[in-house]
C-alpha cells in the first residue's frame, strides 16, 4: 500500500477527537493492508520508527534534517510513489548507517525519500522522526483499534500484546490469524514478556487492605529488571525494555548455568552492583556494565554484579502466569540453587512491614515490595497486586528540551524541561524544569547526546526528540497556570539517568495528578 494512505489516515484520526472514531479509522486501514506491512504500519502510526525490540536509534539531528529537506524541496519531486514498506526501508538504512561517512549517507537517504514524498507524507516522515505525532493515538488506542478490527476485546488482545512485547507483532497475529491466533499467544521461551509492574503507596497498611491482610514483603533493590531464558546450555537474558542484554552479563549468565536445577525456566529478577563488602552501589554504578557490549571482561572486573531472583513464569515447558504468587515463588525456591532470591516475609500487620522497610533501607536498598500471596502474574501491567514502598518520592521523566547553562554552565544545556506522558493524548506535557543534580561530566554528556536528538531550537533553548529519561526528586506538585499539562514540580532535581526506561515507559500525568491530590492527605487545601 501506498505511503500516501497512511498518511491520510494519520491527517484524518489527527482531525477527530472522538476516540471511537479514531478507533474505526484506524481498524479499517489496518483491515487493509499485506501481512507483511501490518507491523511497519502500526509503528508508523504511533511515530515509534522501530519496535522496542529493534531499537535503533535514527540519529538524524537537526542540521542533517534541514540539509535533506532543502535538497528534497529543491530537487525534482515524485520520481516514484512511495509505499509503507519503501518508507520502512530507507529508516532501516538510515539507522543501519553505520561509520566514517555516516552522515552523509544518513542525508543522501533521508534526501531521496523526502524528494518522493508529497507534502502530507514530508509531515508524516518527518514526525516519525521527532518521535512525536500529536494525533492522539498511542499504543492504547491501537490495542483497541485491533481489537475493533477483528471483533475481540481490549483484554483478550492487550494480554497477546504483553506476551509478544510488541504492538506491530500483536496486529499482525490478529489481523492475520483473528481471534482464535490472538486467544492461542502465550509466553514462549527467548521471547521476552514485559514485566509486571507494581503500584506506588505511601501507606504501609494499604497493602495489607488489598491484599487480605496478608502480604508478602520483599526487599525492593535498586538495580535494573531481568527476565533470565533459559533452555538447556541456553541462556539469555532481557532487560525491561526487551533487549537482549546477555552479552553484557558473562557473569550472571554463569551462575545461572551452574546453578539452576531445570531444563528450562524463565526467571523474573533483578541485576545490581555490589562493593568489596557485598553491598549495594549506586544505580550508576550498574549501568557502567548494564546493557555494555565493549570492554566486558575489563568491566567484569571494576564491577561485581548479583542477581537476585524473585519471581517463575515458566518451568520446563509449562506457563506459570496463572498460578498464584505463592505457588510461582515456592517452585522458583526448588530450583534456583545457590542462586539468590529476594529476603521476604510474610507480613500479617503495619509494624513487621515497618520494621522490614527499615531494615531493608539501611542495608541500602530502595525500599520494599508488597505482592499478594494469591496473585496471578500478569505481564506489563501496574496494578495494586503489587505495591513498592520506597524512601523517595520520585518520578521518571523525559526531557523533551534544554536552555543554554550561563556562568560556570556556559557551554551546557544544563537546564532541562521535564515531561510526563499524557496517555489519553499520546503526548509528552512538561511538569517542571531543572538544573540541580547532574555531574559537571554528566552536563558534558548530556548537551552531546541532546544535540543529536535536536527538532528546533531558539536562541536558548534546544528542544529535542523525547528519549531520554530521567528519575527526578521533588517537594511538592503544585497547580500550574504555565505549563500545560496543568502542574508543576517544587523543588526539582535529577536524581539519576534512567537508560533502562524508553519514553513510554515514564510516570503519566495520570498518576501526578493521584500524586498532587495525595499531597492534601496530609495538608491543608485553599480552594
Ligand atoms: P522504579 O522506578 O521504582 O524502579 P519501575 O517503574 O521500574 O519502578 P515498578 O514496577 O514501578 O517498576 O517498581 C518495581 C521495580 O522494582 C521493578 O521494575 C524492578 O526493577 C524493581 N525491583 C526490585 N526489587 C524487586 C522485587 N523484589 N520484586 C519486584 N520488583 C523489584
Amino acid at each position: 500500500m501506498e505511503f500516501l494512505e497512511l498518511a491520510k489516515v494519520c491527517d484524518k484520526v489527527s482531525r477527530t477527537r472522538k476516540r471511537n472514531e479514531k478507533i474505526k479509522i484506524i481498524a479499517e486501514f489496518l483491515s487493509k493492508l499485506q501481512p507483511e506491512e501490518i507491523a511497519p504500519s502500526t509503528l508508523l502510526i504511533t511515530g515509534k520508527v522501530f519496535s522496542d525490540l529493534e531499537q535503533k536509534p535514527l540519529e538524524i539531528g537537526y542540521v542533517t534534517l534541514s540539509k535533506a529537506l532543502n535538497a528534497a524541496k529543491q530537487g525534482t519531486l515524485f520520481q516514484r510513489k512511495l509505499s509503507i514498506l519503501d518508507v520502512k526501508k530507507a529508516f532501516e538504512e538510515i539507522a543501519n548507517a553505520s561509520g566514517k561517512s555516516s552522515r552523509t549517507k544518513k542525508e543522501s537517504i533521508l534526501k531521496s525519500l523526502l524528494s518522493n514524498s508529497s507534502e502530507l507524507e514530508r509531515k508524516y516522515i518527518i514526525k516519525n522522526i521527532f518521535g512525536e505525532m500529536q494525533h492522539g493515538v498511542g499504543e492504547g488506542l491501537l490495542l483497541q483499534a485491533i481489537a475493533y478490527a477483528i471483533n475481540s476485546s481490549e483484554e483478550e488482545v492487550r494480554r497477546a500484546y504483553m506476551f509478544l512485547g510488541d504492538v506491530g507483532e500483536t496486529a499482525k497475529v490478529a489481523l492475520t490469524g483473528g481471534v482464535k491466533a490472538i486467544r492461542e499467544v502465550n509466553l514462549e521461551l527467548f521471547r521476552p514478556v514485559k514485566p509486571m509492574l507494581a503500584e506506588m503507596t505511601y501507606d504501609f497498611e494499604e497493602p495489607l487492605r488489598e491484599h487480605g491482610g496478608k502480604t508478602a514483603v520483599e526487599v525492593k533493590f535498586d538495580g535494573a529488571r531481568v527476565q533470565v531464558h533459559k533452555k538447556g546450555n541456553k541462556t539469555r537474558i532481557y532487560s525491561r525494555r526487551l533487549s537482549d542484554v546477555t552479552e553484557s552479563l558473562p557473569d550472571v549468565v554463569e551462575e545461572v548455568r551452574g546453578e539452576l536445577r531445570a531444563e528450562e525456566a524463565v526467571l523474573d529478577g533483578e541485576v545490581i552492583a555490589v562493593g568489596s563488602e557485598g553491598k549495594p552501589l549506586p544505580f550508576q554504578e550498574l549501568m557502567r556494565r548494564f546493557g555494555r557490549i565493549r570492554e566486558v571482561q575489563k568491566k567484569i572486573k571494576e564491577i561485581k554484579l548479583k542477581l537476585y531472583v524473585f519471581d517463575i513464569l515458566y518451568l520446563n515447558g509449562k506457563v506459570l502466569v496463572d498460578e498464584p504468587y505463592e505457588n510461582r515463588t515456592s517452585k522458583l525456591y526448588d530450583i534456583v540453587g545457590n542462586i539468590s532470591t529476594a529476603p521476604r516475609i510474610i507480613a500479617t500487620n503495619v509494624d513487621e512491614i515497618k520494621n522490614f522497610f527499615e531494615k531493608a533501607i539501611k542495608e541500602g536498598h530502595e525500599g520494599v515490595m508488597a505482592k499478594a500471596l494469591r496473585s496471578n502474574y500478569i505481564p506489563g501491567s501496574r496494578e495494586k497486586k503489587w505495591f513498592k514502598i520506597k524512601s523517595a518520592d520520585t518520578l521518571d521523566l523525559v526531557i523533551v528540551g534544554a536552555d543554554w547553562g550561563y556562568g560556570r554552565r556556559t557551554g551546557w544545556l544544563s537546564d532541562y524541561y521535564l515531561a510526563a506522558l499524557d496517555e489519553e493524548k499520546n503526548q509528552f506535557e512538561i511538569v517542571g524544569k531543572t538544573f540541580k543534580g547532574l555531574t559537571d561530566e554528566e552536563f558534558k554528556q548530556m548537551t552531546k547526546r541532546l544535540q543529536e536528538l535536536k527538532i528546533r531550537e531558539t536562541e536558548h533553548t534546544v528542544f529535542v526528540r523525547p528519549e531520554i529519561v530521567v528519575e527526578v526528586a521533588y517537594s511538592e506538585i503544585q497547580r500550574s497556570p504555565t505549563y500545560s499539562s496543568g502542574y508543576a514540580l517544587r523543588f526539582a532535581r535529577i536524581t539519576r539517568i534512567r537508560e533502562d526506561k524508553n519514553a513510554y515507559d515514564i510516570t503519566t500525568i495520570k498518576e501526578i495528578k493521584r500524586r498532587y491530590l495525595e499531597q492534601f492527605k496530609y495538608k491543608g487545601r485553599i480552594e
